[in-house]
């Protein structure tokens, strides 16, 4: 039978997998010799034993019994033994961080007998006892009962009319423990569990269940956790932060999350337990402040922290309880942090010696670099500041202020720019959260919910706003000097300076992009600890970086950025506005004449753009493909034509009757999988030949220009070699050489890669048709119309055009690039569909031994990171 339960001092932090980062953590600090009120962790495993069976498997009972036995042995006191009771939290913790998104109970053990022995445990202190019994009711009820939390919330504020808190003596928490247990008779129909060990094994399950609850779900769909890790349970001796001004419970960060300087950063709460700080319901005060409270606490916290970093080299956050005047170490991990933070953080750990630069590179990611990439607001604009609050997460958001959830969910599905306000979040904000550009809470620190989940998904948060009035019901919020912001004003928020501005502030690029588009200016510190580490990535990488880029601006801005080279330049992109006409011409052509004018028409324009970009690339390699889309996208709409025509009757001009009857003969059901590709060029005389002549002439002008001609949509050899016989014959003409490639992009392509191979001198992945046609997915319209459903279904967890399905067309890929080589084996490959900027897939293109992946300019950056990266984590090492 496997072991499903941990004792704290058999774990470590590598078990992440089977204890949870939580417990794994309080193992590791266990083993560290810090202080960690003794318990133990059930595995994950039984988690998802759990949620397979329905219910708790077979020796879990006995094997948790066990382990309480000699969690009381070693404490001393039975769990809600009735003179002296041992009481317990339950906490979840999964493999990543899922803040706030499954449950917790705390204290359980309390009943009316045991309520008694705590209160003299606690030398007498009975309203800490009776607030300790009256926080179960409401946790147990709400977490494992289900009952709605704002039933326990209504009569705690109608008990506390207007007082704070910590007003409130042992007989107002004595009546609230008998409100709550009221509740709980009439919203289940049952008195509250008195026996502890029913609380306990009732309080796994629901911890277990949590796993599934829809924020969960919707929190790890937005993280890309998987969803069947399922969720590991702490049981924890409970130690106590409300038993008086000499307890409290804190948060902490080893170093700044937001700027990574070393330094105190953290809030405490005096007399209160842990979920207080988190959910921002009383304002706390700074770290700092501990210190003159309690030195000698403040001293052991400070020396731990600094073990802790050590240890991990690197930042850690952690949550501590002071029980009267002792230090208890509660959780810690290594903490979330913003973008620039992150960077700016794996520098300083190298420079300090704790890791070395290769750690450095894996230690931050293309998607932080990419939100180092946002826009921030103009610090010349003319702005009507109206508060600040704490810059939770960094950016500039701008949109119309929303009061709730749903209302952010349904402004931004018509399509506007929306600003979340809330007085706090809770984990039943997440819709809203993902929904909005930012959000804008007045209460809680920078460990808050609205905090911790922001900074997460990435996205602009200014918490703590302590000015502003929000009032949700009325759908505002007041600022000072009466300044009223009503549902649909706009707002800006900043939320590296946790700047409020009424109206709309422009933008600016960041620094970061002006740092990659060549400013030479290296004062910020920012910039260059990216400078350090796109540096060592590049150094490092195997892939080649290329760009998808058709125009010189482009192709430009792609080398600024650091193109290697442009891996794809779709030509068709280059009919479109004043040549469209030339387009149709061609089509319409009726004869060789009028199909040769066309041609010739379109070639010199052709050249002109090729010499243009191979000027900005400066002898790099520049891949063209030649016209790839069905020719009815050049020409007007049918219906519209065929309306047009109808409506002239007999005055209809005899051009648009001719051109109602090209497009009707070139109308296609299935445009994708029509005429388009190759297939034009085998079925158009002359029109391959004259873009191949204008890359060509191009070339020959430019010095040192190197081209590399691609043929797009091939399934078969024979394609590909009419298409290379007569662009041989034109390249020899004119006197240039060029490599003749292919795209593979159709799935026979890929199955029969070892005869292309005999024909192609190199191979460029064209991932997005070879999605579409692997899965079968219109790539026009799936996304829109029933992925939302997929994911929810779980049949991916991320959309396979974002990010390339390794399973499916992932081995496409490896065959192609297999078999391609065993016929060819200095066959160059890359891939130039979106994928080449994705960074999952970026790793993958690293595996399969590509050559290089080629993005759109904005993405280069993130892909020189991520191949960087691909070369130090890569578990599987080249296939070349
Ligand atoms: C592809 O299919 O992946 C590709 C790059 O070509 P396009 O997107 O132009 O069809
Ligand atoms: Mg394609």
């Amino acid at each position: 039978m496997p072991k499903y339960v941990y004792d704290f001092t058999e774990g470590n932090k590598d078990l992440k997998d089977l204890l949870g980062g939580k417990g794994a953590n309080l193992a590791e600090m266990t083993n560290l010799g810090l202080p960690v009120p003794p318990g133990f962790t059930i595995t994950t495993d039984a988690c998802r034993r759990f949620l397979e069976d329905g219910g708790l498997p077979e020796g879990l009972d006995e094997e948790i019994s066990r382990h309480l036995t000699a969690l009381e042995g070693r404490m001393g006191r039975r769990l809600g033994q009735a003179d002296d009771p041992l009481l317990v939290s339950v906490r979840s913790g999964a493999k990543f961080s899922m803040p706030g998104m499954m449950e917790t109970v705390l204290n359980i053990g309390l009943n009316d007998q045991s309520v008694h022995g705590l209160v003299k445990q606690a030398g007498g202190n009975e309203r800490f006892a009776w607030d300790s019994y009256r926080r179960l009711i409401q946790m147990f009820g709400k977490t494992v009962q289900g009952i709605d939390g704002e039933l326990f919330d209504e009569a705690l504020e109608e008990l506390k009319h207007g007082r704070d808190d910590l007003e409130l003596e042992a007989a107002d928490f004595q009546r609230l423990v008998e409100t709550y247990k009221g509740i709980v008779r009439e919203q289940t129909g049952q008195d509250f569990p008195a026996d502890p060990h029913d609380q306990m094994r009732m309080a796994v399950m629901a911890v277990f269940e949590s796993w599934n609850a829809p924020r969960a779900i919707l929190y790890r769909r937005q993280e890309r956790i998987p969803a069947d890790l399922g969720t590991a349970v702490n049981v924890c001796s409970m130690v106590f932060g409300n038993c008086g001004m000499d307890s409290g419970t804190g948060v902490a960060f080893t170093r700044d999350p937001g700027s990574g300087h070393q330094g105190v950063y953290g809030d405490y709460l005096q007399n209160a337990q842990g979920e207080d700080v988190v959910a921002g319901i009383r304002n706390t005060m700074p770290l700092q402040d501990l210190e003159r409270l309690d030195k000698p606490v403040y001293d052991e916290l400070m020396k731990i922290m600094e073990t802790l970093e050590n240890h991990y080299r690197d930042l850690c956050d952690i949550e501590f309880t002071v029980e009267r005047g002792k230090l208890w170490m509660l959780q810690t991990r290594v903490g979330k942090r913003t973008a620039g933070a992150a960077f700016r953080i794996a520098v300083q750990l190298a420079d300090q010696g704790l890791i070395d630069l290769d750690e450095a590179v894996t230690r931050v990611s293309g998607a932080q670099l990419a939100q180092l990439m946002f826009p921030r607001f103009d610090g010349d604009a003319k702005t009507n500041k109206i508060t600040t609050g704490m810059n939770a997460s960094p950016g500039a958001a701008v949109g119309k202020a929303v009061f709730s959830s749903e209302r952010a969910v349904e402004l931004a599905a018509a399509g506007e720019d929306v600003i979340l306000v809330r007085r706090e979040t809770n984990p039943d904000d997440l819709a809203g959260m993902i929904a909005a550009q930012g959000v804008l809470t007045s209460r809680g620190g920078k460990t808050s919910h609205a905090a911790v989940v922001a900074r997460g998904m990435g996205k602009t948060c200014v918490c703590g706003a302590e000015e502003l009035e929000v009032s949700t019901k009325e759908r505002r919020f007041t600022a000072p000097g009466g300044v009223v912001v009503s549902e649909g004003d706009v707002i800006s928020i900043d939320g590296s300076s946790g700047a409020v501005y009424l109206g709309e502030v422009p933008v600016v690029p960041s620094p970061v992009v002006e740092y990659f588009e060549g400013a030479t200016d290296q004062d910020d510190e920012l910039v260059r600890a990216v400078h350090r580490i796109m540096t060592h990535a590049d150094a490092t990488r195997r892939l080649k970086v290329r760009a998808n880029a058709d125009n010189a601006e482009d192709a430009a801005r792609a080398r600024r950025f650091g193109a290697e080279g442009i891996g794809l330049c779709r030509t068709e992109h280059m009919f479109l506005g004043d040549r469209r006409q030339l387009v149709e011409d061609l089509v319409l052509a009726s004869s060789k004449e009028e199909r040769d004018q066309a041609l010739a028409a379109l070639e010199p324009l052709q050249k002109a753009d090729f010499v243009e970009i191979f000027q900005a690339m400066e002898g790099l390699p520049v891949t063209i493909r030649l016209i790839d889309p069905p020719l009815h996208e050049f020409l007007p709409d049918y219906t519209e034509l065929s309306v047009k025509v109808a409506l002239a009757g007999d005055r209809a001009e005899e051009k648009d009757r001719r051109v109602l009857a090209a497009v009707k003969r070139l109308h296609e059901q299935n445009p994708m999988l029509g005429l388009r590709g190759v297939r034009l060029g085998l079925v158009i005389p002359g029109l391959f030949a004259m873009q191949v002549r204008a890359i060509a002439e191009a070339a020959k002008a430019v010095e040192g220009a190197r081209a590399e001609i691609m043929i797009p949509l091939v399934g078969a050899v024979q394609e590909l070699e009419y298409v290379k016989d007569e662009a041989q014959r034109i390249l020899a003409e004119v006197g240039v050489e060029a490599l003749v490639g292919t795209m593979i992009e159709v799935p026979r392509a890929a199955l029969t890669a070892g005869q292309i191979a005999e024909a192609a001198e190199f191979f460029s992945f064209g991932t997005n048709d070879l999605t579409q046609m692997t899965w079968g997915f219109s790539r026009d319209d799936v996304e829109a119309a029933f992925f939302s459903k997929y994911l929810e279904l779980g049949v991916f967890g991320v959309s396979p055009f974002e990010s390339l399905d390794r399973d499916g067309v992932g081995r496409l890929v490896r065959i192609a690039a297999e078999e391609g080589r065993a016929t060819r084996p200095d066959l160059k490959l890359g891939i130039c569909g979106e994928h080449g900027g994705d960074p999952d897939s970026i790793h993958f293109c690293h595996q399969a031994g590509l050559d290089y992946v080629s993005c759109s300019p904005f993405r280069i950056p993130v892909a020189r990171l991520e191949a960087g990266r691909a070369a130090l984590t890569s578990a599987e090492s080249d296939t070349r």
